[in-house]
């Protein structure tokens, strides 16, 4: 099972990634999570990846291309893999096809007024990734490791309207070229992430 999971900022496709690895053992490749750890080393490559993300902007795709492709291709991959986050072009999304044969890629659907309200009050855990709403949660320590919790660098007021109109510009056609290929599904993002899972879980059976 080779899955593309696709959706808007804060759309949940982390945690329904996460969910979903357990579920079907198949390995969770959040390319937000490599370009985080790629950006804090000291390496020319390490300081060009934390430049545009400090803009909360995409890293090229001369570079995310490679650096994504290369991982893919770890034999631990061979079998299938959950991936979040990529790819978000159109460029990408062709590239990808040159190397693996993507079985399917599932949409999370949700309104852009969730998404904001989302993003505003998303809080992670520093150590173990686990994500909060402020809304729900009020401590400051992560419920699971204790670690302390942070907002994302990206997660403020003035990026999420970039971060939009990147995903609509950009990510939006690759939601359609999967649609051309018949390897799109859409799954309803609003509801409570246990509904969401339950939803993907049948979606993902129902198609192995
Ligand atoms: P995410 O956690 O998926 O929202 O990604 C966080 C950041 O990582 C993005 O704003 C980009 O800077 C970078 N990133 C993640 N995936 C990609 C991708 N497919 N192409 C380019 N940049 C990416």
């Amino acid at each position: 099972m080779k899955i593309v999971l696709m959706g808007p900022p804060a759309s949940g496709k982390g945690s329904q990634a996460t969910l979903l690895e357990k579920q079907f053992n198949l390995p969770h490749i959040s390319t937000g999570d490599m370009f985080r750890s790629i950006m804090t080393e000291d390496t020319p490559l390490g300081r060009q990846v934390n430049e545009y993300m400090e803009r909360a902007e995409l890293v090229p795709d001369s570079v995310s291309i490679e650096v994504v492709q290369k991982h893919l291709q770890k034999p631990e991959y061979k079998k299938g893999f959950i991936l979040d986050g990529y790819p978000r072009t159109l460029y990408q999304a062709t590239e990808l096809d040159k190397i693996i044969n993507i079985d399917s890629a599932i949409l999370l659907d949700v309104t852009f007024e969730e998404l904001e309200e989302r993003i505003l009050t998303r809080k992670i855990c520093k150590n173990c990734g686990e994500v909060y709403s402020t809304k729900f949660y009020k401590q400051d320590n992560c419920s699971i490791c204790g670690s302390v919790l942070e907002t994302r660098l990206d997660d403020n007021a003035e990026t999420i309207k970039h971060r939009f109109i990147e995903y609509l510009h950009l990510t939006k056609p690759v939601v359609k070229y999967y649609k051309s290929r018949k390897k799109l599904f859409v799954v309803k993002g609003n509801a409570p992430v246990k509904e969401v899972f339950e939803n993907l879980k049948e979606l993902i059976t129902d198609n192995d």
